[in-house]
């Protein structure tokens, strides 16, 4: 009966064992930590199974063979475990040859030390039947011992390792702490199963019955090796700014090996080195930037913050520095601004080429005066400011014979002269406007209908005077009600009787009441 008991209990550590190295042998491609743990698995399956066929055996020369074939399974795990300790530690572990030469050194002796035990005793001094169905257990020998203790010390270095990382580490790592904590009802089965001298079959596999299924666990929900722990240090080493802790002395404490490389090229690649001169006066605390000339030939842009870890390190005062590469990022900068720039140049470019379009657009071609568009425009929007404003509609007299008498070039001379006349008379604030042919509009800004008048009589006679042709003008004044056409009808009756009056003279266009 307890045979069988011991027998199911072995078969399910074997089967869950063997679930186990398969599942971690599949993934073994996605983190360091499956192989190990696949070989940890094949390990207990095989020291399983061979202590389960001890249990059926029952005659010392068959179960010395199934003892020792078993400790192929223990080399295999305490191995394994070694090996998952470090590839928990770095993701990327491989196992180097001089590492699997010395992992080998210990088996192969035990190898040597089992296959020759008949003569010497050494390892396994006698075997006896025990009350487990009388299958048969060793009373061991000093050999034996040696090998255990081994096997203890690796697996107790192991669980430290371990451990540590889980402290240490910055991710969450349950599956390593279990995997850690079910070594030790392993260890209290096989200890039990030992230090019985020979009264006990080995109960190894009772341990494996608990800890395969936490594994088989660990190994599903990919809570282990896949997951594996990033320590600070490792990203520290991994991280592509530069960190560099310094002293109070500006003496290097230690830098990251992307720091390392800018150090070495600047010839001061190890620790206690002072910071290189080119970092310049650093602040205790805040960012700086500068340029390094001399890497490569062609300048770095280090952009650099500055933290002072006086506080975290209690001896002496330190300062961290993570200096990243802004060289590419300045470098587009530049050359955003500069296109920036030239964008900012072709729109004032725009705007005044623009400017010039819309001036020569409300100028006349051949007096240079505003033409009558502008006029109209204008003066719409002077008369609705409701300001005082008078206009004088201007009309040279007998232009007709100017160009029948001298030709037409004359006459377009005439035309300049006249209009450099009346731009001449005209104040800051009044328009003056050729309003088609030999007809001008003088629009006097804030102006009475008199005083108005009496500033068109003034250009009336110097244009005499200068000219040697004379004018006729119609001035009126902006009343209430008035709107651009009214107004200039207004001037033009004006100008009219100026015409009938014999020319050469200003007529002004007097309000109803005045003339009655
Ligand atoms: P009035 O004293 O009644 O105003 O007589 P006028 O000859 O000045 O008037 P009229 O309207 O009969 O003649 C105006 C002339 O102005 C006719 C036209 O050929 C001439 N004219 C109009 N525009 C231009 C121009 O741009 N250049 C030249 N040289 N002559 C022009
Ligand atoms: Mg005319
Ligand atoms: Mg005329």
């Amino acid at each position: 009966m307890t045979v069988m008991i011991f027998a199911a209990v072995f078969a399910t550590a074997g089967a869950v064992s063997v679930a186990v190295a398969v599942s971690a042998w599949r993934r073994r491609d996605e983190a360091a930590g499956y192989r190990p743990i696949a070989l940890v698995a094949a390990g207990a399956a095989w020291w399983s199974a061979m202590s389960m066929l001890n249990l059926f055996v029952r005659e010392p020369t068959g179960a010395a063979w199934a003892m020792s074939l078993a400790y192929a399974g223990v080399f295999t795990l305490v191995a394994g475990w070694w090996a998952a300790a470090r590839a928990f530690a770095d993701r990327f572990w491989t196992l180097r040859p001089r590492a699997a030469v010395l992992l080998a050194v210990e088996p192969v002796l035990c190898t040597v030390a089992l296959a020759t035990n008949p003569w010497h005793h050494l390892f396994m001094t006698e075997l006896r039947p025990t009350s487990v169905g009388g299958a048969y257990a060793a009373v061991f020998g000093p050999l034996f011992w040696v090998h255990a203790l081994y096997c203890y010390v690796m697996l107790t270095v192991c669980c430290v390792a371990v451990l540590r990382l889980v402290i240490r580490a910055s991710g969450r790592h349950r599956g390593y702490l279990l995997a850690v904590l079910t070594s030790a009802p392993t260890a209290a089965v096989n200890l039990t199963g030992v230090l019985s001298a020979g009264r006990l079959v080995d109960l190894t596999a009772i341990g494996f019955a608990f800890g395969a299924p936490v594994m088989y666990w660990m190994v599903r929900t990919d809570s282990g090796p896949s997951s594996a722990p990033v320590t600070h240090r490792d990203l520290f080493t991994i991280m592509s700014d530069l960190v560099i802790v310094i002293d109070g002395q500006r003496r290097i404490l230690d830098f990251n090996p992307a720091a390392g490389r800018l150090l070495s090229g600047l010839g001061a690649a190890s620790g206690h080195c002072p910071l290189p001169d080119v970092f310049g006066e650093l602040p205790a605390d805040g960012r700086v930037e500068f340029t390094i000339d001399d890497i490569g030939g062609t300048g770095t842009d280090l952009s650099i913050q500055i933290s002072d870890m006086t506080g975290a390190r209690r001896r002496g005062t330190a300062r961290l520095l993570v200096a990243r590469d802004v060289t590419e990022h300045n470098r587009q900068r530049r050359a955003l601004e500069q296109a920036n720039e030239q964008l900012r140049n072709q729109l004032a470019t725009i705007e005044r080429l623009r400017n010039d379009l819309a001036e020569q657009a409300s100028r006349d071609h051949l007096t240079g005066l505003h033409n009558r568009r502008h006029l109209m425009t204008n003066l719409t929007g002077m008369l609705a400011s409701g300001r005082a404003l008078t206009v004088a509609l201007i009309d040279i007299d007998h232009f007709k014979k100017v160009n029948d008498g001298y030709g037409h070039n004359a006459g377009d001379e005439v035309l300049k002269r006249v209009a450099q006349r009346l731009a001449a008379a005209a104040g800051p604030g009044d328009l003056v406007a050729r309003y088609g042919g030999e007809e001008f509009v003088i629009v006097l800004d804030g102006c009475g209908l008199y005083e108005a008048a009496a500033r068109v009589d003034e250009v009336r006679r110097t244009i005499a005077a200068a000219v040697s042709v004379t004018i006729s003008a119609g001035v009126a004044e902006a009343r209430p009600g008035h709107d651009v056409t009214t107004l200039l009808h207004t001037a033009d009756v004006a100008l009219y009787a100026a015409k009938s009056a014999g020319r050469d003279r200003v007529e002004l266009a007097l309000p109803a009441a005045a003339v009655g």
